[in-house]
């Protein structure tokens, strides 16, 4: 088990990449590990502005935009020890690891379990510890991954994993799709009171261009309907969309990606 919150010297800061990727930088001030760096030139830019010694790199699943700065950042830093999915598919992984495996990071006192969380791609895993969660495309507030490689099935129990976390969990998800996720969310339970009030702060926080994550797990319980197939007013609204009967929650989340996809 991992200490249930951060060194009380850890901080943790996104770096904007792309249009809306967040490459998380978890530092003490000297030295520092990258989750998902889509991109070396925002991360050297910011190691060299806050004078930090990249120590890891944590990759979640081999697309483009969470593993296109590795080999950059290998050649910046030599040795870098570079930690992400196993199966040899990933170019400069250096240490592959699997479900249940630790993730030791002792130059910041951290450390992560990993979980194997399969649906938005095969290779998919996520990283907690320290009562803060990196899952990558997997969970986004308000939303979850597209389906590109998995079935509804495998991300729906990825999810329910994910779910089974202490609740004050820290959720940082990899995209600002917060804001598009929410108008679909607030499609599929117009109702939801906790879903009204975020839609309110996501749209004051985006006004200031300011980021909505991370979250935390209760309020994605509350709000987020990936996360709430089991709710009879989910259920109701993805039965109407799909026009049929739904005959589980399995089902039910599905339909609930399917209309996401199309929305
Ligand atoms: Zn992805
Ligand atoms: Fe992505």
């Amino acid at each position: 088990m991992t200490a249930e919150t951060l060194p009380s010297d850890v901080t943790i800061h996104p770096i904007p990449a792309f249009t809306d990727n967040y490459i998380w930088c978890i530092h003490n001030n000297t030295n520092a590990i990258v989750v998902d760096p889509g991109d070396a030139e925002p991360v050297l830019s910011y190691l060299n502005t806050k004078g930090l010694t990249l120590s890891a790199v944590l990759i979640t699943h081999h697309h483009q935009d969470h593993t296109g700065g590795i080999s950059k950042l290998a050649t910046a830093v030599p040795d870098l020890p570079i930690i992400g999915p196993r199966g040899n598919h990933i170019r400069g992984i250096t240490k592959s690891v699997a479900q249940g495996d630790t993730v030791s990071l002792p130059i910041l006192n951290l450390s992560f379990q990993v979980m194997e969380v399969p649906g938005h791609t095969l290779d998919h895993i996520a990283f907690f510890g320290h009562g803060a969660l990196f899952c990558g495309d997997t969970l986004f507030s308000a939303g979850c991954g597209r389906l590109f490689e998995g079935s509804p099935e495998q991300m729906y129990h990825s999810l329910n994993k994910l779910k089974r976390l202490p609740d004050s969990t820290i959720v940082y998800c990899t995209h600002e799709y917060t804001q598009a996720n929410v108008k679909f969310a607030l499609a599929v339970e117009p109702d939801n009171k906790a879903l009204n009030s975020y839609a309110d702060w996501v749209a004051e926080k985006r006004s200031q261009n300011l980021p909505t994550l991370p979250s935390n797990l209760k309020e994605q319980k509350n709000i987020n309907p990936f996360l709430r197939a089991h709710e009879l007013s989910v259920k109701t609204t993805a039965e109407a969309y799909c026009e049929n009967k739904l005959v589980d929650d399995v089902a039910v989340f599905a339909a609930v990606r399917r209309w996401k996809d199309e929305f």
